[in-house]
């Protein structure tokens, strides 16, 4: 279902009327995890004045260590939902387990499926069972074959409304958080019609090569692109070091602007 062979036209999914694929560059920011209610509306508003139109933020985080900050949960959702409603912006967040599946398909316009969830399949039927869009992250180490296979879970569970997102694999180069694989992106297109973007942030770990990797992505073909901002990075609960500031994600949309065009 995922093949472009038997579905050669471009899948646009819409979120909360916001389109991601087709002409326009659809590009999702906001900070990683929602912190408190400032906090994300001052993100938010930051990223919606430079020219985002979709919000992102966790209520729910996979973190590495189990005593790091892993979101507020419901009370999260919560603020993350006032504040999409407040500045008009639909919302991305994430669902990790099947248990919390209905709390956070209630508030969020997509459902964010993690890299290391993408292969949690209990999860990917089940959002494959809701009508919400879908943003599949690629998994820590999944070939993209694995990756396109966890999108057939969802599109043969009765939910087209799929895109794909390379944020970085495992290599064996540690100066980066992540391999940002941008072959991926061509190689994708070509073999299925869901739209892909490209998420710099986690792809890097490294907030100064986000700008040249956003643009990188762009220039690859991506559909849209998943930013962390935050207003002010130093003080984030989680992945500060790759969040912008706000002055220099409004500087990124600027150089964004004549490659979004020619999408
Ligand atoms: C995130 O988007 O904050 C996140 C945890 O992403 P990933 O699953 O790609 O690590
Ligand atoms: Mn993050």
């Amino acid at each position: 279902l995922v093949s472009r062979e038997l579905h050669p036209h471009d899948t646009v999914v819409d979120i909360g009327g916001v389109p991601v694929g087709g002409e326009r560059l659809a590009v999702i920011a906001g900070p990683c995890a929602v912190e408190d209610r400032d906090q994300l509306y001052d993100s938010a508003l930051a990223a919606k004045q430079a020219g985002a139109t979709l919000l992102r933020a966790g209520a729910y985080k996979p973190r590495t260590s189990p005593y790091g900050f892993s979101g507020h949960g419901p009370a999260g959702l919560s603020i993350l939902r006032e504040v999409a409603d407040e500045l008009g912006m639909p919302v991305v967040t994430e669902v990790m387990d099947t248990a919390d599946l209905s709390v956070v398909a209630e508030q969020a316009d997509a459902l964010q499926i993690g890299a290391r969830n993408m292969q949690n399949f209990a999860l990917l039927r089940a959002v494959g069972q809701t009508r919400r869009p879908v943003v599949l992250k690629r998994g820590l180490s999944a070939t993209i074959q694995e990756w396109l296979l966890a999108a057939e879970y969802l599109l043969s569970a009765g939910n087209d409304q799929v895109v794909l997102c390379e944020r970085g694999i495992r290599t064996f180069e540690t100066a980066t958080r992540n391999t940002l694989d941008l072959n991926a992106v061509p190689y994708v297109k070509g073999r299925t019609h869901l739209p892909i973007i490209v998420d710099p942030s986690h792809g890097t770990g490294l907030r100064e090569l986000v700008p040249a990797m956003a643009l990188a992505g762009v220039a690859a073909g991506a559909d849209g692109l998943m930013i962390e901002v935050h207003r002010d990075p130093a003080k984030a609960l989680s992945d500060g070091a790759q969040s912008l500031y706000p002055d220099q994600f409004a500087d990124l949309m600027r150089r964004l602007e004549p490659l979004a065009a020619a999408v």
